[in-house]
This record gives C-alpha cells, sequence and structure tokens, in this order.
C-alpha cells in the first residue's frame, strides 16, 4: 500500500458560491505518462509533444500532482458524475500502482451524491488478466484503439522497432471480452482505410464487438509539429477541393496519411448505409447516434458537432492545463494548477473565448450552409482551408461532411419513420 500523501495547499477556487441547483461540469483529459507511448504509429498527434514541450525521458504525473488534480477536479464540479479520462501517450505506461493509487484518491475526495467514473484510453500492448481484474473491479471504460483488419490495422500502427500491432491487440480484444469489460473501438479513419468502409466496419462489428465503435478522422496540416491550430498563414491557406488540399500532392498542406476528404464523406455514408440497413438499434457508431440526436433537436453529444466547445480539457503530467486534447501547444496554456484553481482556468474568460471562438470563427460560406446546425464547422483544429470565395478558416474536411449530412437528411424519413417519429420532429 502506498502512503498517503498529506494534503498540500490548493489555490483558492474563486468560481461564485454555488446556489442550489447550480451546475458546473467539465471534463479533462489527463496524460500521466506525457506523450510517452510504448509504439509509434505514424499518424499520431501527440507524440511530438515530447519535443515541443521538452517532457524529457521520463514524463510522469507526480504524485501529489494527482493529488492536487483529483481535488481540484472534483470540487470544481457540481454535477451528478465527474468522469475521469486517462490519455497519452499511453497511460498504461504508469502501471498498475499508479490507478490503484487513483482509485483510493478519488474515493477519498470524492463528494457525498457525486458520483465518480474512469475512462481509459489505450492501445491494449500492456493489458492482462491483472490489469483486467482491476479495470472490471473499478469499472472503468476502456477505449481500445484499432483500424481494422491486419492490413489496414498495421499500415500505420506499429511499434517502436517498426513491428506491427495488430495480433497484440488482438489479444486485449480477447482478454477484455473474457473479463466481461465495457469497451469502445476507436478507429482512426486514415489515407488508407478509409476506401475500405465496409471491411472496416464488419470487422469491428463482428470481430471486435465493443460498446460503440468511434470512428476518429485522421487529419493533420504538415506543419502541426510547430505551429498551434489558428496560427496558420492565411495566405498560405489552400482553397477547399483544390490539389494541395488533398494529402498525396507534393506540396499538400496536409500530412501524407491524413483521410481524404471525399473519402472521408465516402466512408461514413458507406458505413451509414450498412448500419441504416442490418444493424439499426443494434450496433452503436458514435458518429450517427450523434446526428440524429442533433436532427431531433436534442444537441451534440460531442464537442466537434456542437455550436460551442471548450468544455473538454487537458492536463499534462506537468500539471500545466491546456483549452483542449488537440490544442496542446504554448499558445494554448491556461495555466499550472499550483498556480490557479482548475475550475477557475476551466470558467476562465479565456477558456470561454476559446470555446464560443468555434461558433464566432465561422466563415460565411459555413454561416450559410443548409447543414450548419449538424456540423457547426467540425473541430476547429481542421480549419485551415479557404473557402471558394477565398475566406479563410473552413474546415478541412468540408467537402466530406456535406456528402454525409447529405445522406442524412436524405435518409431521415426511413429512420424516423422506424423510431415512431416524423420528419416534423427535424431541425432540418
Ligand atoms: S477544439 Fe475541437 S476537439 Fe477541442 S473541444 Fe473544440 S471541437 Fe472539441
Ligand atoms: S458542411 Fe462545410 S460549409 Fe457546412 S458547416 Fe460544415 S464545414 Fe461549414
Amino acid at each position: 500500500m502506498i502512503p498517503i500523501h498529506p494534503l498540500d495547499q490548493d489555490p483558492r477556487l474563486t468560481l461564485p458560491a454555488l446556489e442550489e441547483g447550480d451546475f458546473y461540469a467539465f471534463h479533462v483529459m489527463i496524460k500521466p505518462a506525457g506523450a510517452q507511448c510504448n509504439l509509434d504509429c505514424a499518424y499520431c498527434f501527440y507524440l511530438h509533444k515530447e519535443d515541443l514541450l521538452q517532457q524529457g525521458k521520463l514524463p510522469r504525473m507526480s504524485e501529489s500532482l494527482l493529488e492536487a488534480h483529483i481535488r481540484q477536479y472534483i470540487a470544481a464540479q457540481t454535477g451528478p458524475e465527474v468522469v475521469f479520462t486517462w490519455q497519452g501517450g499511453e497511460p498504461t505506461l504508469m502501471g498498475l500502482d499508479f490507478f490503484r493509487r487513483v482509485v483510493e484518491l478519488q474515493a477519498r475526495h470524492a463528494k457525498p451524491g457525486q458520483a465518480i467514473a474512469n475512462d481509459l484510453q489505450t492501445n491494449g500492448i500492456l493489458l492482462d488478466d491483472e490489469w483486467c481484474a482491476f479495470l472490471k473491479q473499478h469499472r472503468f471504460l476502456v477505449g481500445l484503439s484499432i483500424d481494422g483488419p491486419a492490413a489496414l490495422h498495421d499500415a500505420y500502427r506499429y511499434s517502436k522497432g517498426g513491428k506491427p500491432t495488430f495480433e497484440r491487440v488482438m489479444a486485449a480484444v480477447q482478454l477484455l471480452h473474457r473479463h466481461a469489460i465495457t469497451f469502445n473501438a476507436l478507429c482512426v479513419v486514415n489515407r488508407l482505410n478509409a476506401r475500405k468502409p465496409i471491411d472496416v466496419y464488419r470487422f469491428l462489428r463482428d470481430e471486435v464487438r465493443p460498446r460503440i465503435i468511434q470512428f476518429l478522422p485522421a487529419v493533420e496540416p504538415v506543419s502541426f509539429r510547430a505551429v498551434a491550430p489558428g496560427y496558420w498563414n492565411p495566405d498560405e491557406l489552400p482553397v477547399s477541393g483544390s490539389p494541395r488540399a488533398r494529402p498525396g500532392q507534393p506540396d499538400s498542406v496536409v500530412a501524407d496519411w491524413s483521410v481524404d476528404p471525399e473519402d472521408w464523406g465516402y466512408f461514413l455514408t458507406r458505413v451509414w448505409e450498412e448500419w441504416l440497413k442490418r444493424d439499426f438499434g443494434r450496433v452503436f457508431v458514435d458518429q450517427f447516434e450523434n446526428v440524429i440526436s442533433q436532427l431531433l433537436g436534442r444537441g451534440a453529444q460531442n464537442c466537434v458537432s456542437g455550436q460551442i466547445c471548450g468544455k473538454a480539457l487537458a492536463i499534462e503530467h506537468d500539471g500545466s492545463l491546456y483549452s483542449c486534447d488537440h490544442f496542446v501547444y504554448p499558445e494554448y496554456r491556461l495555466g499550472h494548477i499550483r498556480e490557479v484553481h482548475e475550475g477557475d482556468m476551466a470558467f476562465s474568460e479565456r477558456q470561454q473565448a476559446f470555446g464560443f471562438a468555434k461558433y464566432q470563427t465561422l466563415p460565411a460560406y459555413c454561416r450559410g450552409c443548409r447543414y450548419l446546425q449538424l456540423c457547426w464547422g467540425e473541430c476547429p483544429k481542421n480549419r485551415f482551408v479557404k473557402t471558394p470565395d477565398g475566406e479563410a478558416g473552413l474546415n478541412y474536411l468540408c467537402p466530406g461532411l456535406k456528402k454525409f449530412y447529405a445522406r442524412i437528411v436524405a435518409d431521415r424519413a426511413v429512420f424516423l419513420g422506424r423510431m415512431g417519429m416524423s420528419t416534423g420532429n427535424c431541425i432540418i
């Protein structure tokens, strides 16, 4: 048993005194091992933080910072549940004793009537029976990264020595099922697997069998290791649909492994067709649940398709808090939890401005778009192309997003009918 660390002083939480019924909630992704990972995936958007943030050889969150984060994160929230998301890099590199300590500290600082939940995003390589027994006992929701059948998965997800990882990830899938652990599959849709939507979807549905399938488009500008999102030179941005706004061109604006915008639309649309035909109400695909919720006017369930964002922050192993997991750059560092209370940073004017900018900085092209209320310009980190009339700030994925939303809207009578609703219930 690791000894309990003595309580140390936190900066004071200066949010206004809470009235009965006030609701303060936010979400922080924790990177206890910094950007360190036991794999070397080609498309990783985070590995380069080791250099950018000068994390050194062994970035590790200290016990006292861990306790400060847990204490402040719980103290600043008044919702019925506080969710801790452990990510990286690879969080299992911290070892099981670290997570045993996590649940001890959470129990110690939990507030009456408030549930604590944990998510662990992992590549699965280090999972074994001991890990699984722990995850099961403490009800961690696991997110497992897997990109499709072996040839597609191994195309970009390999070890430090360039070795394939598919077999090891599938061993983790078997372990998770054997221990009856709830897990989601996170599939990064890149330049290659985007062209095989049905192979990828059927493999995930039939072989991996997660609770929810999540698709994440691989998109980064070529300059992502050095230039923070939003700091691009507008004069250098290509027009959407032009050759430079697609991967695989010598002077392309995006990294070579990025999903082609048209392929992103093709991928989602093909999976949607298969899902609607065979799996509606039976298999859960994150994007589809989300877009149906939006279409019914019930709001977005994820930040990228919401009107505003800014409630999903990230904390690095050294206690620095950033506006978002995709904005871990010095330009978006909000401060340090030893100097300013995490709750004050999360609800600061600066962070609110970050969240409102998602809507306020949309180009006129988006404001006039038929699908605005489903898309809201997607994630600001991907807004590095120009509109056809030359305005900067359009989302790189726009052509594919339009294709997908057009299909959803065209099919709405079909799926709403199955839900006992009509198109009169829709916002579009
Ligand atoms: S910047 Fe993108 S990923 Fe981050 S909170 Fe906003 S929409 Fe979500
Ligand atoms: S589909 Fe394209 S134009 Fe429409 S809101 Fe989304 S990014 Fe903007």
